[in-house]
């Protein structure tokens, strides 16, 4: 059930900001997109503010006429937006919310919905329900309470949502609710075969190439439960594949057989390493992200390191093979 205060906030808001995590993923989006259509629908001046320029994989989305990326060049203080209400949604923590943080801190009422686990309750109105496998299936269940009916383009960005973050219905998250929320939205256009082939089949010529040398890279520790992988901006730059383009590669290691826990290392195009994790079934990753100041789920979380690839492998790797051991001295 969502919280009467947050259906009430938003019910006598007339201006309210939608704010989706930084590298915003197909939930982060979809969340954000379907909420602000749907207060739209209600005469209530919304905006979401996205930190970088949309992925292509996700321009086929709807409402991105109520979306900007946010820019501040000139760091002025009165050029931030605010809102009567600001809605995080699909964000763990503050940090993730990039400098778009001084947009939810100019904001009057704080509200934050999540499904991460490791969320810390950064707002004054929280609601975190762990048992969500996307986030999109809370703003569903927040669009239903605050009875607004859903339409095409609302369907689809939920849909999309709950497609990418349960991996196409393959992961544990998967639930009766899910495939019920699901089953309600299919009854609106969504051209399931083109939205499912764009999001997890088509690749470009870049991105293959990009796959070729991320596999190669691949480094197997602990009997093969453990695999990483490392892309570099150099690999980028020789294959011309986009950041975006490194989306979905940390599964040709978490998919070999007999590996429990995979890692992807991605030097950032500033300082640092973006590390993706991964795990099949026991080990939880979202503890290792926790201590390196990210977040995430048992099954898929990350974190960022300040320092190159091969020096963040090093940091991470102990904690990485003491989750796949703790599995031993457990049972
Ligand atoms: P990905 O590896 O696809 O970037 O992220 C996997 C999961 O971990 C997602 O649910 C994502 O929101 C979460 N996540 C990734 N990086 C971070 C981080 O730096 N901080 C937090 N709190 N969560 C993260
Ligand atoms: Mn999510």
């Amino acid at each position: 059930m969502i919280p009467q205060n947050i259906i009430n906030k938003l019910k006598e808001s007339k201006n309210i900001i939608i704010l989706p995590h930084i590298s915003a993923d197909g939930d982060a989006l979809g969340s954000s997109l379907a909420l602000a259509l749907a207060l739209k629908k209600t005469a209530k001046n919304v905006r979401v503010y996205f930190e970088e320029e949309i992925p292509h994989l996700f321009t086929f989305l709807p409402g991105r006429e109520i979306a900007t990326k946010y820019s501040n060049p000139d760091n002025n203080p009165s050029e931030i937006p605010g809102g009567e209400t600001v809605v995080a949604l699909d964000t763990g923590d503050l940090e993730r919310l990039g400098k778009r943080v001084e947009i939810f801190n100019n904001s009057s009422n704080k509200i934050n919905i999540d499904h991460h686990p490791t969320n810390t309750h950064f707002a004054e109105i929280n609601y975190v329900n762990p048992k969500a496998a996307a986030t999109c299936e809370i703003v569903y269940e927040l669009i239903k309470e605050l009875g607004i009916g859903l339409d095409n383009d609302i369907a689809l960005c939920l849909y999309t949502g709950i497609l990418t973050d349960t991996g196409g219905f393959k992961y544990s998250n998967t639930t009766s609710m899910t495939h019920s929320i699901v089953s309600e939205l299919l009854n609106y256009q969504i051209d399931v075969p083109t939205i499912s082939y764009r999001l997890f089949d088509a690749v470009s010529e870049e991105k293959l190439k990009l796959i070729g040398k991320a596999i190669n890279s691949l480094e197997l520790f602990e009997d093969g439960k453990l695999a990483l992988i490392t892309i570099t901006r150099n690999m980028l730059a020789e294959t011309g594949a986009l950041d975006e383009d490194t989306e979905g590669i940390i599964n040709y290691a978490r998919n070999i057989n007999g590996v429990e826990v995979a890692a992807l290392f991605k030097e950032n195009a500033e300082l640092g390493t973006k590390v993706s994790l991964r795990s099949k079934s026991y080990a939880n990753v979202a503890e290792v992200a926790l201590k390196h100041s990210g977040g995430g789920h048992k099954n898929a979380a990350g974190c960022t390191i300040n320092e190159n690839p091969e020096e963040a492998k090093k940091i991470i790797i102990n904690d990485l093979i003491k989750i796949i051991n703790s599995h031993k001295t457990n049972c």
